[in-house]
């Protein structure tokens, strides 16, 4: 398998809130796709590991990715440690990604910023030829971070407008996290997760705004953007 984009992130449900709009642009443009989920979401205050993987899979196919996977992480355990970045690199050998997506590096939980870390470090060891995995030594061409949640000033914004509807279903599709059951609903606790939906809303809304559009999913690179031709540059300036 040779997939030209993979999303890599600590939880299932992860992608599909941060770029499955992009997730799906690019699969609906002909590019194979994937998901990594580096751990099953076992830690989830809702829903059982295997609720969540049937939720998981039908997010996937509402996305139309081409393959999807878990690592075997335990969750609220990620971190880049040897083991896990071996296991990764298998995965990028076999999956042989051109791009990949990853969550930023700065984070409130624990697991997202260490997916990061994680995620790198597994790209970049799949690269090297003496590694003990098997698989041709392969290192995926470009590396984006997902950025929706952290506030950061992202490189650059794509426009998922077309595509806002059906990430919208594959984000709900994860009933146990967004819609709770009618006794859980009269607890006096609620998480933060019930008001996701305008939330999420209210976010593409905001980066679809800052290039003229209805909904953007926000992205950074560390490296420039080289330009070929500045005449057809998008985004209007006045
Ligand atoms: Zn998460």
């Amino acid at each position: 398998m040779k997939l030209d984009l993979l999303a890599i992130a600590a939880h299932p449900d992860d992608v599909e809130l941060t770029c499955g709009g992009t997730m799906l642009k690019m699969a609906r443009r002909g590019y194979k796709t994937g998901i990594l989920d580096l751990t099953e979401g076992e830690m989830g205050t809702r829903g059982t590991p295997e609720t969540r993987a049937r939720e998981a899979a039908v997010a996937a196919k509402i996305l139309k990715v081409s393959w999807r996977g878990t690592l075997g992480v335990p969750d609220s355990d990620v971190q880049a440690a040897r083991g896990y970045k071996l296991q990764l690199a298998k995965v990028i050998r076999e999956l042989r990604p051109r791009t990949v997506i990853l969550p930023y590096w700065e984070a409130r939980h624990p697991d997202h910023y260490n997916a990061s870390t994680l995620g790198y470090e597994g790209c970049f060891l799949a690269g090297l030829k003496q590694l003990p995995v098997e698989g041709e030594p392969y290192r995926p061409f470009k590396i984006l971070y997902a950025t929706s949640f952290e506030g950061m000033p992202p490189t650059f914004i794509v426009d998922i407008t077309q595509h806002y509807e059906a990430r919208r279903r594959a984000i709900l599709a994860y009933g146990s996290q967004f819609r709770p059951a009618k006794s859980e609903r009269k607890q006096k606790v609620y998480l933060a997760i019930d008001e996701l939906d305008p939330k999420m809303d209210l976010l593409a809304r905001h980066y679809g705004q800052m290039i003229g559009v209805k909904y953007g999913e926000p992205f950074l690179q560390k490296e420039l953007m080289a330009v070929d031709d500045v005449v057809t540059l998008p985004v209007r300036s006045i």
